[in-house]
């Protein structure tokens, strides 16, 4: 469900024109519709009414302050997992007490800055890790809230990128492990263990996963309860999935009462920390047709974002639906690849998709990129990251401007006997 809809034959974000706001901004540009958000966030919030809970939103997905802020307000918190997302939340008014920090690489200035934040807790993903936070707390005069990222191995069924539950990847600790590891924290002079958690992977389709991992979580709750070991939260992770072209993920509303049902009366917080639901279905690309190319086997139409603007298709094969800004009925339809300007042949948004015939100056919408989307944006062959727009109703704002060439080459310095001219 979005806000992405057609009114005659263009295409409208809420009451405002998808056109109009690309004759303001130029194309490339990221779209956001508020609404959408609104929407999402309170399909997520409204079954866990009366639960003891806090949805952390999974930053990686869209850090757009202006995004983050909106989250803020509706008393979201984050997941996040680096020291930028962290100074990014804080600085969208997120409280630290509602920021979790997950991620298998936290660098000891990074580990420092969340300790100072006062955060809710480290998801801390290996043996070493935890041995770093407790001496880092130490040194710091603190205790360092923590749980440890269990990795259950149960298999998302998902693509293998994104699968981070399973014995062969590098996230999370495994069962076994894991309980030599909270039995360690516990004697640790500066670690207080508050939770548990575990993040099986992204774009899951199906409960089942979930509940074989809240399955074996709650087994391992038991066994350290056994030790004397008692958690306050009791953190999820995230990987709901959401419709791309015909994929039928369960609704959040039946996620979280078949999580709330299989979690059961174990009295701890439950910590969610979804990204793709709430964001994914909230945003588009816009761009612009450059130029067709015929060859003998293939119609390619060039446009002006590729692989550095949304780099989901060339990484996962990722399918995104790709709607013209204006439509006309009837009008013809052949089959076409959607490429970018960048020299790679993975510079690629559609293949072999059947499109409305598309001509030099067209534009289109690219839907469900407001998850993975400008966050995974890049540089890449000196190009700028392209703006991004909020829509609320009839207003839309600006709320990140398009980098120019003196923002791609600042920060760079050339020394000055590489300077001048040679002969
Ligand atoms: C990526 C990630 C999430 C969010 O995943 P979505 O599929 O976007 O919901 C949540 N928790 C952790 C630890 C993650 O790495």
């Amino acid at each position: 469900m979005h806000d992405f809809d057609y009114r005659q034959e263009s295409l409208y974000c809420g009451d405002v024109a998808v056109e109009e706001i690309a004759r303001k901004v130029g194309t490339p540009f990221y779209c956001y519709s508020l609404p959408t958000l609104h929407r999402h966030i309170r399909a997520f919030e409204e079954p866990l009414a009366g639960v003891d809970h806090q949805t952390c939103f999974a930053m990686k997905a869209n850090s757009c302050l202006a995004v983050l802020s909106y989250m803020a307000k509706q008393g979201l918190g984050a997941d996040v997992v680096s020291g930028g997302e962290l100074y990014r939340a804080l600085k969208a008014g997120i409280p630290a007490g509602k920021i979790v920090y997950s991620g298998v690489g936290k660098t000891t200035n990074e580990i420092d800055m969340a300790i100072g934040a006062g955060i809710m807790m480290f998801n801390i993903e290996s043996e070493q890790e935890l041995e770093v936070i407790d001496e880092r707390a130490g040194a710091l005069g603190k205790k360092a809230p923590i749980s440890i990222r269990v990795n259950p191995d149960v298999n998302p069924m998902t693509h293998p990128y994104i699968s981070t539950g399973m014995k062969e990847n590098k996230f999370g600790i495994d069962v076994e492990g894991s309980m030599t590891q909270y039995l360690r924290a516990k004697d640790m002079d500066n670690i207080e263990i508050v939770g548990i958690d575990c993040h099986i992977g992204s774009q899951l389709t199906d409960l089942s996963p979930f509940l074989d991992a809240v399955a074996r979580l709650k087994m391992l709750i038991e066994r350290l309860k056994d030790h004397g070991i008692v958690f306050k939260y009791l953190d999820l992770g995230g990987g709901l999935g959401i419709t791309y072209s015909d994929e039928e993920p369960p609704h959040p509303k039946d996620y979280c009462r078949a999580i709330l049902g299989a979690v059961g009366p174990l009295g701890l917080k439950v910590i969610f920390e979804p990204g793709r639901v709430i964001v994914g279905n909230a945003g588009i690309l816009v761009t612009s047709v450059l130029y067709r190319k015929q060859t003998r086997d293939k119609t390619f139409v060039i446009i002006d974002a590729g692989m550095s603007d949304l780099i989901r298709p060339s990484l996962y094969g990722a399918y995104h639906d790709i709607k013209p800004l204006r439509r006309s009925n009837g009008s013809p339809r052949e089959t076409v690849d959607v490429v970018g300007p960048i020299c790679e042949s993975a510079d690629f948004l559609a293949k072999n998709r059947e499109l409305p015939v598309l001509s030099r100056g067209d534009m289109i919408a690219v839907m469900s990129a407001g998850a993975y989307g400008f966050t995974m944006s890049s540089n890449y062959n000196s190009r700028t990251r392209p703006p991004e727009v909020l829509v609320d109703g009839s207003k839309y704002y600006v709320v990140l401007k398009r980098q120019s060439y003196e923002d791609l080459v600042s920060g760079e310095t050339v020394p000055a006997a590489l300077r001048g001219t040679r002969g």
